[in-house]
C-alpha cells in the first residue's frame, strides 16, 4: 500500500470541506473496497478522510412511514434493527443476506451504494422500494442514483448522508447468490408501494435496473403466473465467469417469481 495522510473529521461539514480542499482525497467507510482496492494499488488517494467517527451519518429511524437508514449504518446493524423488521422486512433479509459477518459487521450502506457494484444487493432495494438518496448538496432519487459499472449519480467530493425508503405494502427480495463472496448473480426486489408495483433487479446489468413489463402486469394480477412470458434482453447481461448472460436473463425471471411467491 502506497503512502496516504490518514484524516478522521468530525462532522459531513468538515468531511465535505477537506475533500473540497484536496481533489486527491477520498472518504473511507468500512473499507471493505476501499482497503483492497489500496492494496492493489488500483486507487493511490493521497488522503483517506475515514467517516467512522461522525456520528450524525450512523443510525436507524423510521417516522411517518419513511425509514432512515444513515449512510455509515453497518449492514449487521440495518439486518438486526427492530424498526428495519417491522417496517420493512425484505431489507432486513437483504442486508443479513450480505457477504459473512465480518463483512456484515465493517461495510455500509453508504460505500455499498456508492460503489455501485453490479453484484451489490443494496442497489435492488433503493430502485425497487423508490428510495431517496440524501447527500450533503441534494436529494437523488433511487431511480436516477444508479448510473453504470461502479458508477452513479454522485458528483466528485458528494458526500451521501443517509437513504430514506418509503415502508411498502408489502415487498420481498431473492437472490442467488454466489457460493464463495455471496454478492448476488441476481437479485430481485419486488414491492408494492404507495405509488404502484416495482421490481427492481441487481447482478444482471451493468447497474440496477427496473423491468416495467413485470411491473405492469403484476399491477393487473399479482401473481407469478403473471409474469412467466415475460423476459429480458440477453444482450444487456452481464456475462462472466460466475455466470453467462443467458443465465442470468433466466434467473431474473425465477428470482421474480420467487420473490412474489414470499410475498403472496
Ligand atoms: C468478501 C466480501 C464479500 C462481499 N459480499 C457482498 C454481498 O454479498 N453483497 C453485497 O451487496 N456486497 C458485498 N460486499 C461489499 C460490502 O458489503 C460493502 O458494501 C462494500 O465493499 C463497500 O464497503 P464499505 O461500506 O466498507 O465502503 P468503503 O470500501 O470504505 O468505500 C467504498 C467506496 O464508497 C465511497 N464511499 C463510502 N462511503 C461514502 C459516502 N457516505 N458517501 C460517498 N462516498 C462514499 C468510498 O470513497 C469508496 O470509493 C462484499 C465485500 C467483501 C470484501
Amino acid at each position: 500500500m502506497h503512502a496516504f495522510e490518514y484524516i478522521r473529521p468530525a462532522s459531513v461539514a468538515d468531511a465535505a470541506a477537506k475533500r473540497s480542499a484536496n481533489d486527491d482525497s477520498t472518504y473511507l467507510a468500512g473499507g471493505m473496497t476501499l482497503i483492497p482496492t489500496l492494496k492493489q494499488r488500483l486507487a493511490q488517494p493521497s488522503q483517506l478522510l475515514d467517516l467512522g467517527g461522525i456520528t450524525e451519518l450512523k443510525g436507524i429511524t423510521l417516522k411517518d412511514g419513511v425509514l432512515t437508514v444513515g449512510a455509515m449504518t453497518s449492514h449487521a446493524d440495518v439486518a438486526a434493527s427492530s424498526d428495519v423488521k417491522k417496517s420493512i422486512p425484505a431489507l432486513a433479509v437483504l442486508a443479513g443476506s450480505i457477504g459473512d459477518p465480518q463483512v456484515r459487521d465493517r461495510g455500509t450502506l453508504g460505500g455499498s451504494i456508492a460503489n455501485s457494484d453490479p453484484s451489490a444487493d443494496y442497489p435492488a432495494a433503493v430502485v425497487g422500494l423508490g428510495a431517496t438518496v440524501h447527500t450533503n448538496k441534494r436529494q437523488i432519487s433511487g431511480d436516477q442514483f444508479f448510473k453504470g459499472l461502479f458508477e452513479t449519480a454522485l458528483e466528485p467530493g458528494e458526500l451521501i448522508v443517509k437513504v430514506s425508503f418509503p415502508t411498502p405494502k408489502r415487498a420481498a427480495y431473492m437472490k442467488f447468490p454466489n457460493p464463495a463472496s455471496r454478492y448476488a448473480v441476481v437479485g430481485v426486489m419486488v414491492a408494492e408501494t404507495a405509488t404502484g408495483i416495482r421490481v427492481a433487479v441487481t447482478g444482471a446489468g451493468a447497474c440496477a435496473f427496473r423491468i416495467p413489463a413485470m411491473e405492469a402486469a403484476l399491477a393487473k394480477s399479482f401473481s407469478a403466473d403473471a409474469i412467466k412470458n415475460i423476459t429480458v434482453p440477453v444482450s444487456d447481461m452481464n456475462n462472466d465467469m460466475h455466470a453467462t448472460a443467458e443465465y442470468r436473463a433466466h434467473l431474473v425471471g425465477v428470482m421474480a417469481k420467487r420473490a412474489i411467491a414470499a410475498i403472496a
